[in-house]
């Protein structure tokens, strides 16, 4: 089969032709129709996240059908758990002590066929054709479970306004908040986004915004915007950091942080959390913006992402 293959961190991903995945017993053959893009496969594609073997297939946001029995299914970043560990058993498998993760320990998306634990594949949402249906898969997700660590904030910003942000955007808006998006600076498309997704208010990453928020995520690893976040969130709000990787946090004054503001972070998915963002993504309806890739443009997509030039969500076209 065709595959994007990534050999050595910091190299580009290189199309070769390899062998078809074998399932073992618990895994299930996948052809895979279309994969998103995320920022955790150029965290992995430069080096900043540690690849689980090499050469690796990253991607995981597929959508693909089932071999076996015919149906479509999507295959998210936690890939397999111990279901033993103290995480594991107390709810919290996302941080499982031995989770494999899809596109890091497990080849991924970016090729013809991948194999996936069957118990982490889920049925996907009907009228959402692939393409579309890829970013609801871990930019959805994982950005899911960030606004969910905001609790009940009326007010919430949003730090980077991509693939994630643009999904969440939405379902904030369905639940009534309002949402404040900061871009890059001069980031036009991205805020122009924002407003049509129903942002309140859309500007740059360096603008207060015109008014205090009562909780802030931040998608950019940029960890300059931690502290830019604390001084925008009222008291007792949460700046929720919501990537895998971040550059280092700067030194900020205590009283950025005095009067019960809280900093955390979000790391992976549990399969409760897949369960409830797909059933609600059609009910908003979440509907993606996506800038679509051939298989061999992958490096492409990756070098766009790192750049700042995708609107939307980055999907790699695989195969009808
Ligand atoms: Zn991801
Ligand atoms: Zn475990």
């Amino acid at each position: 089969m065709r595959a994007m293959l990534l050999d050595r961190p910091g190299t580009p991903l290189r199309l070769a032709d390899v062998p078809r995945p074998e399932p073992d017993p618990n895994q299930v053959l996948i052809r895979v129709h279309a994969c998103g893009v995320c920022r955790t496969d150029l965290h992995i594609r430069d080096g900043e996240v540690e690849p689980g073997h090499l050469p690796l297939i990253l991607g995981h946001q597929i959508v693909g059908t089932r071999v076996d029995t015919g149906e479509r299914v999507g295959v998210p970043w936690l890939g397999w758990t111990c279901g033993r560990c103290r995480y594991c058993l107390s709810d919290r498998e996302n941080l499982c002590e031995n989770a494999r993760f899809t596109g890091r320990d497990i080849d991924g998306g970016f090729a013809e066929y991948a194999v996936a634990d069957e118990r982490f594949v889920f049925s996907l949402p009907r009228d959402y054709p692939h393409l579309q249906a890829a970013p609801l898969l871990c930019a959805g997700l994982i950005g899911y479970r960030a606004l969910r660590f905001t609790g009940d904030a009326k007010r919430v910003g949003f730090y980077g306004f991509g693939a994630a942000a643009h999904v969440v955007c939405q379902v904030a808006v369905h639940e009534g908040r309002r949402v404040f998006a900061f871009t890059r600076p001069g980031d036009l498309e991205a805020q122009a986004l924002a407003a049509e997704l129903g942002a309140d208010w859309a500007g740059d990453s360096t603008m207060q915004p015109p008014e205090e928020l009562d909780a802030a995520v931040i998608f950019a690893p940029v960890g300059a915007l931690v502290p830019t976040a604390l001084r925008a969130v009222a008291p007792g709000g949460t700046v929720v950091c919501a990537g895998i990787h971040m550059s280092d946090i700067p030194s900020f004054p205590y009283v950025d942080l005095w009067r019960e503001r809280v900093i955390r972070s979000v790391a992976n998915l549990t399969r409760a959390d897949a369960e409830a963002f797909l059933a609600l993504a059609p009910e908003v309806p979440v509907k993606t913006t996506v800038t679509t890739f051939s298989l061999e443009e992958a490096e492409l997509a990756l070098e766009k992402l790192r750049s700042g030039a995708i609107k939307g969500a980055a999907v790699i076209s695989v195969a009808a």
